[in-house]
């Protein structure tokens, strides 16, 4: 691509770095920019730039937060108890939306993958671990996608804490395997974690 301006040529460059961009969604994107008024453009890059610089990680969940107790850790009517094991906040937003679960997250930030070069030690697991070994949680719902990514965290987790006083159970398979949670259905989703099996259980494959 050939541009006959320098500055036309950064703001492309910069916005096709984003995933699903291509050059010339890029270049249309900024583009459109420049027939909107100044004042788009300024919140548009204020806004990241502060994501960048503010946004913070719950210390007792992992999940994106304005401060460093999420709203759902921090709300005493969510039972210490049960815990929902995720992936990322993707995950929570898609659970919380079902209305129910009642519980508290813990976000691992992503899953096992030797593929992608990801190992347990990349996870937040072993503050996980940790907070088991305490003996405030009864229960450890696993809700990763049944990809062979997620199996894998969800077993190694359970080779971890076996033996601990803590019952295991993973979300009932309504969602086909492979599905992300994300893109399940709230109705789907939602009575998939009420009817959530024992973890045990679900490792027996016929
Ligand atoms: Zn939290």
């Amino acid at each position: 691509m050939d541009f006959s301006s320098k500055l036309l040529e950064n703001a492309v460059y910069e916005v096709s770095q984003l995933p699903g961009i291509g050059k010339r969604t890029a270049l249309r994107l900024v583009l459109h920019l420049l027939k909107q008024p100044e004042q788009r453009t300024e919140n548009l890059s204020s806004s990241l730039v502060s994501l960048r610089s503010k946004i913070q990680f719950c210390q007792n969940c992992h999940n994106i937060s304005d401060t460093n107790m999420c709203e759902i850790c921090a709300n005493p009517k969510r039972d210490d108890a049960l815990v929902c094991v995720v992936e990322d906040i993707r995950d929570v937003m898609a659970i919380e939306n079902t209305g129910q679960f009642r519980g508290k997250y813990h976000v691992l930030g992503g899953k096992i993958s030797p593929m992608e070069g990801i190992g347990p030690q990349n996870l937040k697991i072993g503050s996980l671990v940790e907070k088991v070994k305490k003996g405030v949680i009864k229960e450890l719902i696993f809700a990763l996608s049944s990809t062979m990514e997620g199996d894998t965290t969800n077993f190694y987790i359970f080779r971890q804490i076996e033996g601990l006083e803590v019952k295991t159970s993973t979300i009932a398979r309504g969602i086909a395997v492979g599905d992300e949670l994300e893109y399940a259905d709230e109705v789907t989703l939602g009575r998939s974690i009420v009817n959530r099996v024992p973890f045990e259980g679900s490792l027996r494959q016929d």
